[in-house]
């Protein structure tokens, strides 16, 4: 009779603090054991000269997204979450919509149904656009209630963007329930007002999509988020920094003790605006908000991640194929103003669905760009790729840890493979990837998800409908700092002192 499901012997196991060689043994789902000379398992693992990772969480990824007019992106869960658990990552968070004019309960109700085909694990942030006194008094509570403990909002996007007014409401609605706010920054009257001198100049071309947002853009809209969220002393998550002036006033607002986060994601590492100059329209395949940027902000990002200034990597998995979406200018765009053909029928750049895949290549592609170059250690890629994403999500000790007693989320991992990325290896359901071509040294051999083996040498073995809604419950990390302008406490209407 075995002591244990599964048994991993001799690899280098690394958390989000050391890296030590120990076996792992596996009981029931979860992390029963981590010395030496453990009990037998059923099933006996090699891991020599191999790392023993926690499984990656991706928290920010958009997978089957419902449109307003019903469409449905590409990417569904069952084809997202293979392609997740074949690059390593055994959790994600995506995005639950409402659409402006509509509640929380009307906007995509199938959503929920959609997601339970998923083969990892899952949860969810609350997108925000429209935050009636209904939505707010009764719908983001009961939200709460259910384990979605995390709001998404948009400064920009038509018709998805809040006003500052409406920001205001999120922010304060979400420091009285303990929910982390998230934030795309980018300034949308700026934008359009960008657009429109371009389209009228002729300057249509996929390029154009970053003349129209450039850094500063970026910059106004992280700091006024910043600045709205320290009104109210709600804590608050940047999503996708591009650059480093980006990361400097959120350095600064970090300085000063305010509650904010901040990720980067894949793409802003790995590629640069030239990549939207490239022929055949295929500059549309970059074409992501914010907008990729000059070379010379990744060596900037890198120093913001050394610095802690930015702790996550996210992929911000987009479902949008190149022959079917990026080309197609009747293709749901969150774009801005009206879409307009350019002679040769593709469609402007303010008209191409922003966004680019990466769910599945996120942890090879940052291994090699950051463990694998010396610029981070075996923790801090840890730290990036799960570990941090845990705790600032509610779901700190079940997962991004490898201890006993959390979920048996584990990724072996091949730390010389080295491998080409080509999208027709790929399990994602998108026609490219950004990354075709990149040489990758570092690559996931065998996941592990709540103890099962769910890909092993690229061969994907779990069954849609396998993965778990992860219900997230309040959590110390995002408590408010209980400073207040004034003394007075515009959400608790009292003392500044909580
Ligand atoms: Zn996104």
């Amino acid at each position: 009779m075995p002591d244990y499901d599964i048994v991993i012997r001799g690899g280098r196991i690394v958390t989000a603090a050391e890296v030590f060689t120990a076996d792992l043994a596996i009981r029931g789902g979860t992390i029963a054991a981590i010395g030496h000379d453990l009990g037998k398992g059923r099933e006996e693992i090699d891991a020599t000269g191999r790392l023993v990772l926690p499984g990656g969480i991706d928290p920010h990824c958009h997978i089957e997204e419902v449109g307003a007019d019903g469409s449905v992106q590409e990417e569904s869960f069952v084809s997202g979450s293979r392609a997740a658990l074949a690059g390593g990552t055994t959790s994600f968070i995506c995005f639950k919509p409402q659409w402006r004019g509509q509640t929380l309960a009307q906007s995509a109700p199938d959503y929920e149904t959609r997601a339970a085909r998923s083969l990892a694990d899952y949860s969810f942030h609350q997108v925000i656009t429209d935050p009636t006194p209904k939505v707010l008094a009764t719908e983001i509570p009961a939200l709460a209630a259910r384990g979605i403990r995390s709001l998404k909002v948009f400064l920009t996007y038509d018709p998805l963007r809040l006003t500052d007014g409406d920001f205001l409401k999120v922010l304060a609605s979400a420091r009285r329930l303990g929910l982390l706010v998230t934030v795309h920054c980018e300034n949308f009257d700026a934008i359009a007002w960008q657009q429109e001198a371009l389209l009228a100049a002729g300057l249509t071309d996929p390029v154009h999509h970053a003349w129209a947002r450039p850094p500063v853009v970026e910059r106004e809209a992280t700091l006024r988020a910043m600045a709205l969220a320290e009104l109210v002393d709600q804590p608050l998550q940047i999503f996708h920094v591009s650059c480093g002036e980006v990361a400097e006033e959120i350095a600064r607002a970090k300085a000063r003790g305010q509650k904010v986060w901040a990720e980067t994601c894949t793409h802003y590492l790995t590629h640069g605006v030239d990549d939207l100059e490239r022929p055949d329209f295929e500059g549309a395949k970059f074409v992501c908000s914010p907008a990729l940027r000059d070379r010379s902000e990744a060596a900037r990002l890198w120093e913001a991640i050394r610095a802690g200034t930015i702790d996550i990597v996210s992929s911000d998995h987009c479902g949008f194929s190149f022959a079917t979406a990026k080309k197609d200018p009747g293709a749901s765009s969150y774009g801005q103003g009206a879409a307009m053909l350019r002679p040769d029928g593709t469609p402007a750049f303010n008209a191409i669905p922003n966004g680019a895949p990466g769910i599945e290549n996120r942890l090879t592609v940052l291994f090699s760009e950051g463990v694998s170059t010396g610029r981070i250690d075996l923790p801090t890629f840890v730290r990036l790729t799960s570990a941090n994403a845990a705790e600032r999500y509610g779901l700190g000790g079940r997962k991004g840890t490898l201890m006993p007693g959390a979920d048996a989320d584990v990724v072996l991992w091949d730390p010389e493979l080295e491998r080409t990325i080509t999208v027709g290896e790929m399990q994602h359901a998108i026609d490219y990837t950004p990354w075709e071509g990149y040489r990758a040294r570092g690559w996931p051999v065998l996941t592990i998800r709540r103890g099962e083996i769910v890909m092993r040498d690229g061969v994907l073995l779990a069954q849609p409908g396998s993965g778990r809604f992860l219900a997230r419950g309040p959590y110390a990390a995002i408590a408010p700092r209980g400073v207040v302008p004034n003394g007075f406490d515009t959400v608790g209407r009292g003392s500044g002192q909580t």
